[in-house]
């Protein structure tokens, strides 16, 4: 991919090798995307530390081509920062193995973004609305990218600031967790001062910990 950072060995722990035409596989269930939003859609090999087994690991993620750039230059910095990460994986994924919240394993991410949440997936498009709308999420358009949601977690608060729900139910939410991002994080700065927003510092009844996108919040 041209990347400058770090170089693939070859002996990483793969968590993706898809061609673009599996990472932009329809998705059962989810709505058709228009060619316009898939030809934009770009595929990135990235290198991340493991946060469980401390290994280099090799992952891929899914991103606007208008934002390739900025995401490739985060994986980087996360790299060398030692930063750990869950698996980097397109939600088009159909071999993952996981565990969803009740308990059940189940094959293929499949763009279901509760077991990708409950699995500490890192990923990036996801034609998809966003939770409880018919909105598009940006995900939908490749505009942004989850990380380590396992570790920072979605929240909805009322009107008077009380929390109403966080996602997933098995998030750790430690800050002192390496792997957590807070507003003087590094990497959130990396992306702040390349006009993209970590949901965090969104305004209003929702934050997003581990939501980084060009978002209207
Ligand atoms: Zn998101």
């Amino acid at each position: 991919m041209g990347l400058t950072g770090y170089e693939f060995t070859g002996h990483e722990v793969v968590d993706s090798h898809l061609t673009l035409e599996q990472a932009l596989a329809p998705i059962p269930g989810h709505p058709e995307v228009p060619p316009e939003i898939l030809a934009e859609q770009r595929l990135l090999d990235v290198k991340s530390w493991g946060r469980l087994d401390h290994l280099e690991h090799r992952g891929q993620i899914v991103v606007n081509d208008q934002i390739t750039d900025t995401v490739a230059g985060f994986f980087v910095e996360a790299y060398n920062r030692y930063f750990p990460m869950g698996p980097v994986v397109p939600a088009a994924n159909t071999t993952f193995v996981g565990i969803d919240p009740e308990g059940r394993p189940f094959t293929g991410l499949l763009g279901n973004d509760t077991n990708m949440m409950h699995n500490n997936v890192t990923s990036g498009f996801n034609h998809r609305p966003i939770d409880g709308t018919d909105r598009l999420s940006t995900h939908g358009y490749g505009l942004a990218m989850d990380v380590n949601p396992g570790l920072n977690a979605y929240k909805r608060f009322d009107a008077a600031g009380n929390l109403i729900s966080s996602q997933p139910a098995n998030c750790l939410e430690d800050p002192n967790l390496p792997g957590t991002f807070s507003a003087w994080h590094p990497l959130v700065h990396y992306m702040l001062k390349r006009n993209i927003i970590w949901g965090g510092l969104w305004h209003g009844k929702v934050k997003d910990n581990h939501h980084f996108g060009y978002d209207e919040h």
